[in-house]
């Protein structure tokens, strides 16, 4: 068997370029919830992938990526509404931004527009740690996605000051040694591994798609970009949960 891991950015009222409309999430949410899927934590899913945890062939990690408001917004309600856990990866100094610009009002920006945005209005547009904390005390998990995410909003930072300021501040603002890192668009290559692990992190998240067998291989762990609505969403379970037909899928359509 393999576990599927689930790929989101935005959740917003339009769909659109790595964002999921409300509709779709929801019906996404409502499908697992309606069909006896368990979310993994990320501690879950790296024990299974160590093979020191046994799970259900219905098991699936949804995870989000960067820490863009909307995810408190609009999807958090739903993820509670169905009992689901998931994972978010932060970029640790957006949040710190945002923290910086308290009652900021939330703009439903799409990705472009969000991005234009960001250096100007972190405050409307990424989580801040009052928001981190509401949705961890409801489980949601939170980990690594470097501290500036390579883009320059608030400024240039080294791959080596990027792992490591991004695993001070969670643990400055959250009080755990994070070993879950997610690679800003998907990009590594072998010295930023080594540079990850130096850092101390110990399972390393890409945008490649696979399948996730609990063979101990945690260099480079596969998720599958989500988008469309319920019969997408179960399809794709279908093929990444079977590692068989996940394997020959994720060969045809690696990304
Ligand atoms: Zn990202």
């Amino acid at each position: 068997m393999s576990v599927p891991v689930l790929m989101y950015h935005h959740v917003l009222p339009q769909s659109g370029f790595i964002t999921s409309s409300v509709m779709e999430f929801e019906a996404q949410m409502r499908y697992l919830a309606n069909n006896g899927y368990h979310t993994l934590s990320a501690d879950e899913f790296l024990a299974y992938k160590k093979g020191e945890l046994k799970v259900g062939k219905k098991s699936v990690l949804i995870t989000f990526d960067d820490g863009w408001r909307d995810n408190y917004v609009y999807a958090f309600p739903v993820l509670k509404k169905y009992g689901l856990r998931a994972t978010i990866f932060l970029v640790t100094g957006w949040i710190e931004a945002a923290s910086e610009q308290v009652g900021a009002e939330f703009i439903p920006a799409p990705h472009s527009k969000a991005k234009a945005m960001a250096s100007q209005n972190p405050g409307a547009l990424f989580l801040n740690w009052d928001e981190v904390g509401k949705m961890r005390e409801a489980g949601i998990d939170f980990h690594s996605h470097t501290h500036g995410h390579s883009d320059a909003y608030f400024g240039t930072l080294s791959l080596e000051q990027e792992l490591a300021m991004c695993r001070q501040t969670l643990k400055r603002r959250l009080g755990f040694d994070d070993t879950h890192l997610c690679w800003p668009r998907g990009k590594y290559d072998k010295a930023a591994i080594n540079a990850a692990k130096q850092a101390g992190y110990e399972i390393l998240y890409t945008t490649k798609r696979g399948i996730n067998r609990a063979n101990g291989e945690l260099e480079a762990i596969k998720r599958i970009g989500a988008k469309g609505d319920e019969r997408w969403l179960a399809k794709t379970l279908a093929i990444y949960s079977n590692d068989i037909l996940g394997g020959i899928y994720s060969l045809l359509k690696p990304n």
